[in-house]
């Protein structure tokens, strides 16, 4: 996806090094001191400390200002370290995680006593994890212990999808950021509750319910949700403005000449190609793929150019595009 902006940060960007042999030691180093590291995943860039030193993990809390009640997810390098993360592995449990991982579905179960109760914000239950990211992986296998692992961003702004949204967002409360590029799915795990015979979700995420095999159907606990689908989102600076899919001519054209020029427009390529001189294009995506991967940035670019309202042209809701138009429906509730 194309997009377009400046940057204009305020804190002091953190280092940001290639993962090579030196990178990935340097990383080990701050992790092996209670220290955090900004590590890319499929889904989006993790804030990762050691999910079994309270200390580190208190560090996670406070660098994103993640309200204490919010608990993180538990990150593996290898299937089998389920048994040890969690009290009862049940059989959809270990299906899940023998179908989907490595990858971005994430299993709610019962917690092992071992698990601080810092990382999983007093609750009986801990998330896991096993991403599917080579920098990560490798992060992962050379770590003692599990890593506990949120988006790297300040609570309540768009996840970072890059490594310098890290950098610069989180500045020195991360010792270093690895740079795996541009995160290739874009939106955040799919968080399932497993502990009982049928999966709930509990955030929306880029493991459908159709993959999943529940497309459709209503279960006990529907609605129930992850404690961080209690918090908004993000919360821009600007408002954000769904517009249906295939109504973005109209919708530029109901602005005046002085709202043009201030309003940013993110919508399908062909649409975009289309709008009249003037309109100030943030992005334009393929598809609901495509956005998926490009929007957090291109919030983060509308937020940098200065616009005073984005619309946004939404998107198929099948596959990862239901877990886009959720993020986006968080974006543009009012506020
Ligand atoms: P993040 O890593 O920033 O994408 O946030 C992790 C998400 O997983 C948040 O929405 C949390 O509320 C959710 N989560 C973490 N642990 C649990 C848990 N034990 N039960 C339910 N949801 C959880
Ligand atoms: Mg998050």
């Amino acid at each position: 996806m194309l997009t377009m902006g400046a940057h204009s940060e305020t804190v002091v960007p953190a280092s940001v090094l290639a993962p090579d042999e030196h990178g990935l030691q340097a990383a080990l180093d701050a992790l092996a001191r209670g220290g955090l590291v900004g590590m890319p995943t499929e889904t989006v860039y993790g804030l990762a400390g050691d999910a079994y030193d309270p200390d580190a993990v208190a560090r996670i809390f406070a660098a994103k200002g993640r309200p204490a009640d919010n608990p993180l997810i538990v990150h593996l390098a290898d299937p089998e370290e389920l048994g040890r993360v969690a009290a009862q592995v049940t059989p959809l449990a270990r299906r899940l995680a023998a179908t989907f991982w490595p990858g971005p579905l994430t299993l709610v179960v019962e917690a092992a006593a071992s698990v601080p109760t810092i990382t999983r914000a007093g609750l009986d239950t801990v998330a896991v994890r096993l991403p599917d990211h080579p920098v990560a992986a490798t992060l992962l296998e050379r770590t003692p212990r599990p890593l506990a692992a949120p988006s790297a961003n300040r609570s309540g702004r768009p996840s970072p999808t890059r490594a310098e949204h890290v950098a610069t967002e989180l500045g020195d409360a991360v010792a270093l950021v690895l740079d795996g590029g541009p995160c290739p799915v874009g939106v955040e795990s799919t968080v399932v509750d497993v502990r009982g015979t049928r999966p709930v979700v509990l955030r929306e995420g880029s493991v459908t319910r159709e993959q999943l095999g529940i497309e459709g159907t209503r279960q006990a606990g529907e609605d129930q949700r992850s404690p961080g689908t209690r918090y908004r989102h993000y919360a821009p600076a600007y408002p954000v403005v769904l517009v249906a899919r295939g109504g973005m001519g109209a919708a530029v054209a109901a602005l005046t000449p002085e709202e043009r020029t201030s309003t940013g427009v993110v919508a399908g390529r062909s649409t975009v190609d289309a709008l009249p001189p003037g309109v100030r294009v943030i992005a334009g995506y393929t598809d609901e793929v495509d956005l998926a991967r490009g929007l957090y940035g291109a919030l983060r670019s509308a937020e940098d150019a200065g616009v005073t309202r984005l619309l946004v042209e939404a998107v198929a809701e099948r596959g990862v595009g239901r877990a886009v138009m959720d993020r986006l429906r968080r974006a543009a509730a009012p506020h």
